[in-house]
């Protein structure tokens, strides 16, 4: 008889452990053996031991983690599956950031997904997100409320673009998280024909140069630092915690806006003095969600962290089984 997953794959303190396999998946805590789905901080932490991920996901968390990077990385490819201990595992593309993997289990013919975080929709900066079929899906749920549908991104791009046209006199400041949508962020624009310098905060030069480094086309991406001028009709990227604050105050008559996922909650927008929202997400909407909920196959989900109390609901009127793991440590640093 095949064991069901929930008596291999558990949730535990430190995080959602492989017993087969003698590992932790994006542990919010130091390990000996890691397994990671991405390098946000809330899932690449720092004083692992063993850790197994895409190269990618390896070489920024030495960028940005120091001497935190795990002591004796292991790079898997997307798409090659690795015995570990009694599991079979295989990395395949979430879609979220460059790197970003689905966990695939197989252990005793059952088949288990932690897919991390991820999106649907096309990003020029990273490979698309892949189905993978399986029993138990493990999905978060940052934006598991019906209300959170984003807008296609070119859409909030031409807002930009148009608000730059209506007010070439002002610094055009958006805020961005430095891993993933600041990248996305620019080569959107460059999509859209925008030929102009990007402007970076310095805190955005590390990973915006390694995704050049990696052959991601972004165009001429100043440092702000560099330039002596107001950058009046310019853009300007810098991380949130820099809108408003003193640094902003050589620009020319600063226009505010920051790309996320959570500019389409207005009140959120405002609190932040925010005046040009880009409703821009590296996560699945409500409707992203449910789709690949029913694309896995899976006949039991398991929600990992964000709003998993209507996403569980919503999987259980579907027919399905559904669970909140409740695991701690998980935040939405990248949105
Ligand atoms: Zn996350
Ligand atoms: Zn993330």
């Amino acid at each position: 008889m095949a064991k069901p997953v929930a008596a291999w794959l558990k949730p535990l303190p430190q995080g959602l452990y492989c017993v087969p396999g003698d590992f932790f998946i994006d542990p919010a805590q130091p390990v000996s053996r890691a397994v990671i789905t991405h390098a946000h901080s809330d899932h690449a932490r720092s004083g692992h031991g063993a850790a197994l991920a895409t190269a990618d996901t390896l070489a920024i968390m030495r960028l940005r983690l120091g001497e935190g990077a795990p002591r004796s990385p292991q790079p898997l490819p997307y798409r090659q599956p690795l015995t570990v201990g009694d599991v079979t595992l295989t990395l395949v593309p979430a879609g979220h950031l460059l790197g970003s993997a689905q966990v695939v289990m197989e252990y005793q013919g059952q088949r288990a997904v932690v897919s991390g975080d991820y999106k649907r929709a096309a990003d020029p900066t990273c490979d698309s997100f892949e189905v993978a079929r399986c029993t138990v899906f493990v999905t978060e749920a940052t934006f598991g409320l019906p209300v959170f549908t984003h807008p296609a991104p070119e859409q909030e791009i031409a807002k930009l673009l148009a608000s730059l046209a209506d007010f070439p006199e002002r610094t055009h400041q958006i805020g961005v998280y430095g891993l993933g949508k600041c990248q996305r962020l620019i080569a959107l624009l460059r999509q859209a024909g925008y030929d102009r310098p990007v402007w970076l905060h310095g805190a955005l030069r590390s990973v915006t140069d390694y995704y050049i480094g990696r052959g991601i086309d972004l165009g001429p991406v100043p440092s702000v630092a560099d330039s002596r001028e107001n950058l009046a009709g310019e853009i300007v990227l810098c991380p949130p915690s820099a809108l408003g604050d003193r640094w902003s105050r050589r620009f020319a008559d600063p226009l505010i806006g920051f790309a996320s996922g959570w500019m389409r909650v207005r009140g959120r927008a405002r609190q932040r003095g925010v005046e040009l929202p880009l409703i821009i997400s590296d996560h699945a909407d409500w409707p992203e969600l449910l789709q690949t909920i029913t694309d896995t196959g899976a006949s039991d989900i398991w929600v990992t962290h964000g709003r998993e109390e209507a996403l569980v609901h919503a999987a259980t009127s579907m027919g399905l089984a559904a669970r909140a793991l409740n695991l701690v440590g998980l935040e939405d640093e990248g949105e």
